[in-house]
């Protein structure tokens, strides 16, 4: 059983300083429902953070508007304290009206942005609690051609906002080709549409070739194909989360399967500090210069 997700190997990727104080990062997760948002975050983050949530009610049902949810945890690691936050958005393309499924995920992210000018700005700048949202991961249905107008408008509205890291949900429903076939129209119109999702910093030339392989594999595989299981099941004597079918089994984290493994490790592993880093120094820095511009005028 993995009993770790990796993220004690943070301190590598910052400085000490940082360490002690602990670590925020927010990961805000979109898509349609059914798509498997909550059934991810669950077997990224090894908890099952949405276990009391009932189905949605009647009214929940009738509103079909997009609504925001928000989970915080604390989770410590070989010392390493990480505060997780995700931001969950069910009824996303539930409403008949695409403006009001990107409009609320927009308002959230910009919220968040001014709370934090307001506190840095105020005389307890040292102790901020830090709520930008760091990472969109955005879900694309595995049984569509390609990027509907509903995906495109959500990311063309909030990709200078946020890093938009897209997935295929759902990739058991897809054949190895399908998958190939989907993630190469997903970039060619990412592409035409001129949307900008986050994009991979360079590896670093001093960085050993083991390293240098994975990187280039990581960034081939955008956008990630996911699975998720909240169901743990025995794989020839191995306890492993999968989903059991009449045929057999697909293992979460068996990478023949999908992309789930890579995702995680880049969520968590490798690049939590650049996606912290690119969150400040152009999102958060796009949306300061508007409201200093807005003050001066
Ligand atoms: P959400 O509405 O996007 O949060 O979706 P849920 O996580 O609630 O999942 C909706 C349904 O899809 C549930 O029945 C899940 O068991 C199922 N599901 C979740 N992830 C996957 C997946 O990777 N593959 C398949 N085939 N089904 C999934
Ligand atoms: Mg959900």
């Amino acid at each position: 059983d993995r009993d770790y997700i990796g993220f004690a190997t943070l301190p590598e990727q910052i400085h000490r300083k940082s360490v002690k104080r602990g670590f925020d990062f927010t990961l805000m997760v979109v898509g349609e429902s059914g798509l498997g948002k909550s059934t991810l975050v669950n077997s990224l983050f090894l908890s099952d953070l949405y276990k009391d949530r009932k189905n949605p009610d009647v009214s929940e049902k009738i509103k079909k508007t997009t609504s925001i949810e928000k989970k915080t945890m604390d989770i410590e690691e070989r010392g390493v304290k990480l505060r997780l936050t995700v931001v969950d958005t069910p009824g996303f393309g539930d409403a008949l009206n695409s403006e009001d499924s990107w409009r609320v995920c927009c308002n959230y992210i910009d919220e968040q942005f001014r709370q934090y000018f307001t506190d840095e700005s105020g005389l307890n700048r040292k102790n901020i609690q830090d709520n930008r949202v760091h990472c969109c991961l955005y879900f694309i249905p595995p049984y569509g051609h390609g990027l509907r107008q509903l995906d495109v408008e959500f990311m063309k509205k909030l990709h200078q906002k946020v890093n938009i890291v897209p997935v295929i949900a759902k990739a058991d429903c897809l054949t190895a080709p399908e998958i190939r076939k989907l993630k190469q129209r997903v970039l060619a119109e990412v592409a035409e549409h001129e949307i900008h999702i986050y994009q991979f910093p360079e590896c670093d030339s001093d960085e050993d070739e083991e390293f240098k392989q994975q990187d280039k594999e990581l960034k081939a595989s955008v956008p990630f194909s996911v699975i998720g299981s909240n169901i743990v099941i025995e794989v020839e004597g191995t306890r492993v989360r999968g989903r059991q079918y009449p045929w057999g089994v697909v293992e979460v984290e068996n990478p023949k399967h999908s992309d789930f493994t890579k995702l995680r490790n880049f969520l968590i592993t490798t690049h939590m500090q650049d996606l912290k880093d690119v969150t400040e120094d152009v999102h958060y820095e796009n949306f300061r210069a508007q409201c200093i511009s807005q003050i001066s005028q």
